[in-house]
């Protein structure tokens, strides 16, 4: 349930599935890209709550995630 792009999502089981093109990405990111998915198995939106429960584990996340938004197209082979 990434909101900028479509690099990783969750099924209806709670598996987690990144597209490998992250590995591309700084690894404070990726850590960040783990973190927020791993949030949405308790919140599956992205509500006050969830964003609080990201910054627990992710205090910068807002940095990590501009990056996603403005370089995360650019991961590709
Ligand atoms: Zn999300």
């Amino acid at each position: 349930m990434q909101d900028s792009t479509v690099i990783d999502w969750i099924t209806k089981d709670n598996i987690l599935i990144f597209n490998w093109l992250i590995i591309m990405a700084p690894v404070s990111v990726i850590d960040y890209i783990i973190v927020h998915e791993l949030c949405h198995l308790k919140y599956p939106n992205h509500s006050e709550n969830f964003w609080k429960e990201v910054a627990v584990f992710c205090l910068d996340f807002q940095k990590r995630r501009d990056w996603l938004r403005i370089r995360g197209l650019e991961l590709s082979f």
